[in-house]
């Protein structure tokens, strides 16, 4: 009797194991990610968003993807998610977004990842964290820093809809539309 009641316990948490194994693919193929990768930086449990920002003291920098997952190789990959975007190229701010992402995983792991997933409405883009992108990552931080310090900031665009919804848009001489 002690057998069949041990076989069945046996049995029901291969069950459990297995639906909690595919809830988690689901949850990862809804997300648009690579099945063969694992959430490895989430605080709240698998494929729920991250909640705390990773820091570089190195960079003085701070951000949040929205996950980290280990792919088949062991190496680490900042994901964004853009659950609204569509596009048939990735937005070149949120590539350099996923860059800044790539330095800080990079920071916390000590592994330099050789790319990042930024998933749109329809879409899964694989960004090759390049040398020349992280060279262009880092030019661009450093004209950020040197613009908070200037009394003046040229408009860096020419998009209307960034105007539209910013909200400097009544003081600012530069706005468009
Ligand atoms: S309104 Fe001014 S500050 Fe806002 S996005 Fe447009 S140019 Fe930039």
């Amino acid at each position: 009797m002690m057998e069949i009641v041990l076989v069945v316990v046996v049995i029901i948490a291969i069950v459990i194991a297995f639906f909690l194994r595919n809830t988690g693919r689901v949850e990862q193929a809804r997300a648009g990610l690579p099945i063969d990768a694992r959430v490895v930086y989430s605080d709240t449990g698998a494929w729920e968003r991250v909640e705390k920002a990773l820091f570089s003291r190195r960079y003085r920098l701070t951000g949040k993807p929205d996950y980290v997952v280990q792919g088949e190789t062991g190496a680490m990959i900042p994901v964004e998610v853009k659950p609204n975007r569509t596009a048939r190229q990735p937005r070149h701010s949120d590539t350099m977004q996923l860059m800044a992402y790539g330095i800080l995983v990079e920071e916390k792991f000590g592994t330099r990842p050789a790319f990042g997933l930024l998933k749109y409405r329809d879409e899964v883009f694989q960004i090759a964290f390049t040398e020349e992108l992280r060279a262009e990552f880092f030019e661009i931080l450093a004209e950020m820093r040197a613009a908070r310090r200037a009394k003046n900031v040229a408009r860096s665009h020419e998009d209307p809809v960034k105007c539209r919804y910013c909200g400097y848009r009544e003081e600012c001489e530069e706005r468009l539309g």
